[in-house]
């Protein structure tokens, strides 16, 4: 017989576009196998506290198409130390609840882990993050709805930039990893991406633009924030100096990189995630992330989930697909 009656579900670390599609997904997925889902509010904070609520099939009525996350997320630094998680694992047994679906990053499937491992408490993770950093899985929920956001951002900026023949640097989100910048470069027919696995650098940039045609009206530059030059700004200054004559303009996309309606695609890919992670959990799974790879489900221990896969996912080739472009 199986013991599970009573799943609790949180969002943890960076909030992503698609969060609610994959909260609703286990909720519904728990009353449809007959077990009762319980709500952790601001991630592992709540958790600590017992921030806990009751979730039945209204809770999570209307929401698929909003952005953000109705659990609320934060960052915890109390669940980093062991005491932390000990008051942790004492809130999930007062409250009856005999296992955990996270949906978050890297940082919080490193939580995961630790606490899976040490109270022997089952587990399984949903990525959740718009950086598509995880091992296991081809896309995060949220990067598809951010790599969006951002195309849609610099397209506007593009139509700005054809009026006056300018230079815009863009700046989006990326502190490890250059993938949205180097997907979202591409679809708005960048002329250079400058991103952390790849070191460009500023003199690569100079290259780039002097070699590339000089009667372009526009030319648009994406840098991931993580990158070595230091931001859209630095990057900006670098090329004033270079180019006294160019109209060299800086935008920092931000947060709005995080919200807003979940595209289809994370849609699905969460609500897939959601039904999929209640399963393996009622299959004995734990201590595993659930992905899709090649459009198969599969599970991926934490520890390999957060490996970090910027050599794989940021070949030569995609560069070289960005200079080929250019011309
Ligand atoms: P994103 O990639 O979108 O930022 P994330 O899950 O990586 O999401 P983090 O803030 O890095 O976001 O991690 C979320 C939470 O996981 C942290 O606030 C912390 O509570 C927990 N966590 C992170 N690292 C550890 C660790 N080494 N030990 C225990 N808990 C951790």
């Amino acid at each position: 017989m199986n013991k599970i009656k009573n799943i609790g579900v949180l969002t943890s670390g960076g909030d992503a576009p698609g969060m609610n599609a994959a909260i609703r997904a286990v909720v519904r997925a728990a009353i449809y196998y007959d077990l009762e889902v319980t709500g952790i509010l601001r991630g592992y904070e709540g958790l600590v506290h017992g921030d806990f609520i009751e979730m039945n099939r209204k809770s999570v009525a209307n929401i698929i198409q909003r952005g953000g996350t109705i659990l609320k997320t934060a960052r915890s630094e109390t669940f980093k130390t062991a005491e932390g998680r000990e008051m942790g694992y004492q809130q999930l047994k007062k409250h009856h609840i005999d296992a955990l679906i996270v949906i978050g990053g890297d940082g919080t499937f490193t939580g995961a882990n630790l606490f899976t491992n040490e109270f022997d408490f089952p587990i399984v993770g949903l990525p959740g993050t718009i950086d598509n950093d995880l091992q296991g899985t081809d896309f995060t929920i949220g990067y598809d709805t951010a790599i969006n956001t951002v195309v849609n951002a610099v397209d506007k900026i593009r139509d700005t930039a054809e009026s006056h023949d300018r230079l815009f640097i863009v700046e989006v989100m990326g502190r490890d990893s250059g993938l949205i910048a180097l997907r979202s470069g591409i679809g708005v027919g960048a002329e250079a991406i400058l991103i952390p696995e790849a070191n460009m650098g500023v003199e690569g940039l100079i290259q780039r633009l002097e070699n590339g045609r000089k009667d372009k009206a526009s030319k648009i530059v994406i840098v991931a924030e993580g990158d070595e030059v230091g931001g859209a700004f630095n990057v900006g200054e670098a090329l004033k100096q270079k180019f006294p004559n160019y109209d060299i303009r800086v935008s920092v996309l931000g947060h709005i990189q995080r919200g807003g309606k979940p595209s289809c695609m994370d849609r699905v890919l969460a609500s897939r995630f959601g039904v999929a992670a209640v399963e393996g959990v009622l299959a004995g799974q734990s201590g595993v992330m659930v992905g899709q790879v090649n459009r198969e489900l599969i599970f991926t221990p934490f520890d390999h989930a957060i490996k970090h896969i910027d050599a794989q996912q940021v070949s030569p080739a995609w560069l070289k697909l960005v200079e080929i472009l250019s011309l």
